[in-house]
């Protein structure tokens, strides 16, 4: 039974940093013409209300992605700016962010004639506004396990290829059942540009999809992880992205964003970066 929901996580300092890496990719990416497929192997459902009772439950924004948003006119990095836009333009300029987009919404911006978007949940509820969402915006949606759907969709027919594989890891096989799609994924398009996200928590449970990926044979693995400076005594302390195929100068790139958010008076986290598998 699938009883994650995102809204009580959206905007948080793990989305920061997934969505700054999707959107790095996805922008570097269409600096080449040629058409792009993109699959979201995890989608959610598009687009999260800041100011619903579940995002405020948990107030996780907060500290994530409204703190961003406060800090926007400092960013020195212009690979910032493709994100503000996005915020800005959903947020119809006002001063205070309501709305924040999910990984389909994310994809969709950016899409242009000939990219494809196929957007993958499970969750009958979440599947359905994605449903709503995606009519509007030429995102394919399909509600099936996502990492069987990609295997099933691979080689896709357009000449490049950008996945985000983003699971809720509510089921510990995940980490495994992870690693291993991304190797048969792998195998179906080499050129592919994957990208994972994976909790880092206290458990280490995430070691396995480490040590899963390290070893399934896949080539050019970037590690990207953010620790937080006042981590709680269990669970979730940080977040990490494995990134294949990145575009190149992706790293310097990535880093330089993600080095502002470091300190206190910043988003009050550590960044690293390190190649897991280099080429
Ligand atoms: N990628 C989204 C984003 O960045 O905005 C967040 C996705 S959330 C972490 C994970 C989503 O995966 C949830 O909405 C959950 O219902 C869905 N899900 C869980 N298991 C799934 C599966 N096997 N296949 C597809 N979706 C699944």
């Amino acid at each position: 039974m699938l009883s994650y929901l995102h809204a009580f996580h959206a905007g948080n300092f793990a989305d920061v940093q997934k969505h700054a890496a999707l959107t790095l990719a996805l922008v570097m990416m269409q600096s080449k013409k040629t058409a792009m497929a993109c699959f979201d192997t995890h989608a959610g459902s598009a687009i999260y209300d800041l100011t619903s009772e579940r995002a405020r439950k948990t107030a996780e924004a907060d500290a994530g992605i409204h703190r961003l948003w406060s800090l926007r006119e400092t960013l020195k990095s212009p690979d910032w700016q493709p994100m503000v836009a996005l915020l800005d333009s959903l947020n119809e300029g006002a001063e205070a962010l309501s709305l924040y987009p999910g990984s389909p919404a994310w994809l969709a911006n950016f899409g242009r004639p000939g990219d494809s978007i196929t957007a993958f949940e499970l969750h009958p509820a979440e599947g359905k506004s994605l449903q709503a969402w995606a009519e509007q915006n030429s995102v394919r949606v399909q509600n099936e396990d996502g990492l069987k759907g990609l295997l099933k969709n691979l080689p896709p027919a357009q000449p490049r290829l950008l996945t985000l594989i983003d699971p809720s890891y509510e089921v510990k096989d995940e980490y495994g059942q992870v690693a291993n799609t991304l190797a048969q994924a792998w195998k179906k398009c080499r050129h592919g540009v994957y990208l994972i996200w994976y909790p880092i928590l206290t458990s280490g449970l995430q070691q396995s999809l480490i040590a899963g990926v390290e070893s399934c044979g896949v080539r050019k693995v970037l590690r990207s992880e953010v620790m937080l400076d006042q981590p709680p005594e269990r669970g979730m302390v940080g977040s990490g992205m494995l990134v294949v195929n990145p575009p190149w100068g992706f790293d310097q790139r990535l880093s330089d964003m993600l080095a502002e958010l470091e300190g206190e008076a910043r988003l009050g986290m550590s960044a690293s970066l390190s190649w897991l598998v280099p080429e």
